[in-house]
């Protein structure tokens, strides 16, 4: 059997535990057999949970980055970033400083394949950061990036409307990680409600087990296939 070429992988989400959300499992997966996971996280996080005009403490950013980069060592991420663009108003920043963060990180990690969200999440913050990271990796000739995908995140990706829905067409076995996914996202304390929430462990848990169950898995992450650029078969 051919040796496997160890892959960079990028993991671009607007909130820290989006990644786990939506790709725990899969980036398990990758460190597992050898390839390099760098995660960048766009907005801080935290905003949308406290009153309107009170913004987050240092403290409780300093907090939650602690869980995101708990989470991201037990996931077997080698590079975590924060690029601190204002939480759930993203769309009050011009798309350029977004992309052109994007790409500077996609270029200093040499990604080449790339997880993030899903165009038509309700969260603003979800839709500019997928819309940013095809601008930044448009498929130019020679372009590194050859493999793009989006992810669901519950409590984003499942109240848009209907015709924007996620309609997954990849999945990923994530039985033997789903109890790591489970562990990593309880890290999440700031983050994590109760059942049933949608973005409980419980019900991410669940919806692990459907989307394995839709195509005959134990468990599976589900994703959609945005690009995939191959020089060969
Ligand atoms: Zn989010």
């Amino acid at each position: 059997m051919a040796e496997h070429e160890p892959t960079n992988v990028a993991v671009i989400v607007a909130h820290p535990d989006d990644e786990v959300l939506g790709f725990g499992g899969t980036m398990a997966l990758h460190a597992e057999r050898g390839d390099t996971v760098s995660v960048l996280f766009l907005a801080t996080g935290l905003a949308s949970r406290l009153p309107p005009n009170e913004s987050p403490t240092p403290e409780a950013i300093s907090a939650l980055r602690a869980d995101a980069r708990a989470a991201g060592a037990m996931l077997g991420v080698k590079l975590m970033e924060f690029a601190d663009f204002p939480d759930n108003q993203m769309d009050s920043v011009p798309l350029l400083s977004v992309v052109k963060v994007i790409g500077e990180f996609v270029e200093r990690t040499g990604a080449q394949l790339i997880y993030t969200h899903h165009m038509g999440d309700l969260n603003i913050d979800h839709g500019i950061t997928a819309r940013a990271v095809l601008t930044a990796c448009r498929p130019l000739p020679g372009a590194q990036v050859t493999k793009i995908y989006a992810g669901e995140v519950l409590s984003s990706s499942e109240y848009g409307v209907p015709e924007d829905r996620f309609r997954p067409n990849t999945y990923v076995d994530i039985t033997e990680k789903l109890e790591i996914k489970r562990e990593a996202l309880a890290r999440y304390t700031s983050e994590i409600r109760y059942w049933p929430h949608p973005r409980s462990v419980k019900a991410v848990a669940m919806l692990a087990r459907l989307r394995g169950a839709e195509v005959g898995l134990d468990a599976a992450e589900a994703l959609v296939l945005l690009r995939d650029v191959r020089s060969g078969v």
